[in-house]
C-alpha cells in the first residue's frame, strides 16, 4: 500500500487532469447538460473540497495516520472512527468508505453550522454538489490507488 505521501502526490496529479478535463469541458462549442454548472466557482469549491479531503479526510482515518494527526486536538472527533474501522476494512470500500467519512464530517460540521446560527438551507446546491463530489473523488482515488498497488505487488 502506498505511504501517506505517495497518496497526497498521486491524489494531486489526478486532481490537475480533472482540473484540465473541467476546465476543457467548458469550453466546448455544444456542451453536454451537466456543464451548466461548471464554472470558475464550482471548480474552485470543487478543488478546494477534494484538497481539503487528500489531507484531512483520508481512508486511513481508521490509523494513526498524518490524516488523523493533522486534526490537532480536534482529532478525537475521529477517533470513533479510528476505534470503529479495523484499517482497510469499510474505511477502503469504495461506497462504505466516502459514506462512512461523509457522515462522520456532517456529525462534526452541521452541529457548529447551527451552533453558529447558520441556515442549512441558505448553503446553494452547486456548492453542497462541488463540495461532495470534490470530497468522494479524493477518497475514491486513495481507496482505488491503494488496491491497485497492492493487486501490483501480489502479482510480483
Ligand atoms: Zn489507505
Amino acid at each position: 500500500m502506498p505511504g501517506g505521501k505517495m497518496h497526497e502526490m498521486i491524489n494531486v496529479a489526478v486532481l490537475m487532469v480533472t482540473i484540465s478535463g473541467l476546465i476543457y469541458f467548458t469550453t466546448l462549442k455544444e456542451p453536454a447538460e451537466f456543464i451548466n454548472y461548471l464554472n470558475a466557482y464550482t471548480i474552485l469549491i470543487f478543488a478546494a473540497a477534494y484538497v481539503f479531503a487528500t489531507f484531512f479526510l483520508s481512508p486511513d482515518l481508521d490509523i494513526d495516520s498524518k490524516p488523523y494527526k493533522r486534526w490537532g486536538i480536534l482529532r478525537v472527533l475521529w477517533w470513533p472512527y479510528k476505534v470503529i474501522f479495523k484499517h482497510r476494512g469499510f474505511s477502503h470500500n469504495p461506497i462504505l468508505g466516502p459514506l462512512s467519512i461523509l457522515i462522520n464530517l456532517a456529525l462534526i460540521v452541521v452541529p457548529l453550522l447551527l451552533l453558529a446560527g447558520f441556515g442549512m438551507q441558505n448553503l446553494p446546491a452547486g456548492f453542497i454538489i462541488a463540495t461532495i463530489a470534490g470530497i468522494v473523488l479524493s477518497i475514491e482515488v486513495h481507496i482505488i490507488s491503494d488496491a491497485f498497488i497492492s493487486k501490483m505487488k501480489s502479482a510480483f
